[in-house]
């Protein structure tokens, strides 16, 4: 789906001197291109095995609740500090352009064994590798991960010993 690209818009040095910002939100704006893409993203055999999908803050909730009503699949999600009630199992993980911490609801990961993980962007690597740990630290299996974008130039892929699709890749 190269023409994808079209509605990325880049950001030089945002938000952080030395980044390059892929905006995904044009393509939400394209409701034909958004459909396209929920449809060509439910119909990964990754979406298709696993019992529950897990999206990560904040981005990846646009895409994974989409992918989750088309596909007929639970979501749950990974958030930052501060936003969860309840109990919570957590991990920090590094950015491409900082620190954070993820934490996902005891209760809601309990219900599900397997994984598909979501999110807009694989840059490094560190995001999706905190949200599998949880999982894994949790006996939980995951199956891999669908993003729209990602950055390989950064190589996030070696980190993750689970399958990486992805729409558009710079
Ligand atoms: P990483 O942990 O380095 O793979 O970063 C992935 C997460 O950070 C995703 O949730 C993205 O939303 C965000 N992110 C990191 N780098 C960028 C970038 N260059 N453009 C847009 N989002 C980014």
């Amino acid at each position: 789906m190269n023409s994808l690209k079209e509605f990325i818009d880049t950001y030089k040095d945002y938000p952080k001197k030395g980044i390059e910002f892929k905006d995904v939100l044009g393509i939400i704006q394209e409701p034909v291109i958004f459909k396209e893409l929920i449809l060509k993203m439910s119909s990964s055999q990754i979406i298709k095995n696993a019992e529950a999908i897990i999206s990560i803050d904040a981005r990846g909730f646009i895409f994974g609740s989409a992918i989750s009503l088309q596909a007929s699949k639970p979501m749950i999600v990974a958030r930052k500090p501060g936003k969860l009630p309840g109990e919570l199992v957590e991990n920090n993980y590094t950015l491409e352009y900082g620190e954070n911490t993820l934490s996902i609801q005891k209760k809601a990961l309990h219900k599900y064994n397997s994984y598909a993980i979501v999110d807009d962007l694989l840059a490094t690597g560190g995001t999706v590798n905190c949200v599998s740990k949880i999982l894994e630290q949790n006996n939980k299996e995951v199956l891999g991960i669908l993003v729209v974008v990602e950055l390989s130039n950064l190589e996030g892929k070696l980190k993750l010993d689970f399958p990486v699709e992805s729409s558009i890749i710079y």
